[in-house]
């Protein structure tokens, strides 16, 4: 129970400097007259779906359907939201539900218990319909803002893209274990990327039906 009452605390101290990050940014790129809208992109891809497993999210999941909703419509692509519960004990499944009654692209499945992210991923990419995935964690540090940049990298030629944490909210332990589990990967995998464990990532649909994650799989 204490430790329940801990974790909530963590998460509300963890959520609500980005809240005001996505609001500042916001404001200054958005505009509703698309012609004033800087950095309009426009992509190929037919349908992006993007999934999104989560635990325990209630509160970012309004704001980030909100905000992954308006840069599809800026960037005019039919998409889908596909949020994978897994297993939450808070309101995050009511949340979903009626996100899902009121936007017809929202779409969700639940586990009745945690089975952890990569298992939540792995379902929801069997569910998906888009030509393009992309993976976002629920607790808004990745910022959807940046899908029509990934799309771009996609259009390429490249069959995934990272992206990475610029701007880090986590307490210092965190920030440091993570840079050290970042330098160990480049060092064993020879990949040279900045951060392995984002949850930001796009995939052509085809490459996604062909890999199997388990167990922190999720990570590579
Ligand atoms: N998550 C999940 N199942 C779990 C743990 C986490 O679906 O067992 C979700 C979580 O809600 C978030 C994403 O996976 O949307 C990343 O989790 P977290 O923020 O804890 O990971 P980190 O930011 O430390 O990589
Ligand atoms: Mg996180």
């Amino acid at each position: 129970m204490e430790q329940e009452n801990k974790n909530t605390q963590n998460q509300q101290e963890r959520k609500n400097p980005r809240r005001f990050y996505y609001t500042k940014h916001y404001k200054k790129n958005y505009s509703k007259n698309p012609e004033e809208r800087t950095n309009v992109i426009r992509t190929k891809f037919k349908k992006i779906s993007v999934v999104i497993p989560l635990l325990d999210e209630e509160e970012s999941l309004t704001p980030l359907t909100h905000e992954i909703i308006k840069v599809c419509k800026g960037i005019n692509v039919d998409y889908e939201i596909i949020f994978v519960d897994d297993g939450s004990k808070d309101k995050s499944l009511e949340v979903i539900r009626s996100l899902a009654q009121r936007f017809h692209k929202v779409r969700y499945l639940s586990f009745r218990k945690n089975y952890g992210k990569s298992a939540a991923l792995h379902v929801g990419f069997k569910h998906i319909s888009g030509d393009v995935v992309i993976t976002m964690d629920a607790d808004l540090q990745d910022d959807p803002n940046e899908i029509p940049n990934l799309l771009k990298k996609l259009e390429e030629g490249f069959d995934l893209v990272s992206g990475w944490k610029k701007k880090r909210y986590d307490p210092f332990i965190k920030r440091n274990t993570s840079k050290f589990f970042n330098f160990i990967t480049r060092v064993m995998t020879g990949i040279k990327l900045h951060d392995f464990n984002c949850g930001l990532k796009a995939y052509r649909s085809e490459v996604v039906k062909d890999i199997k994650i388990y167990g922190e799989l999720h990570r590579y």
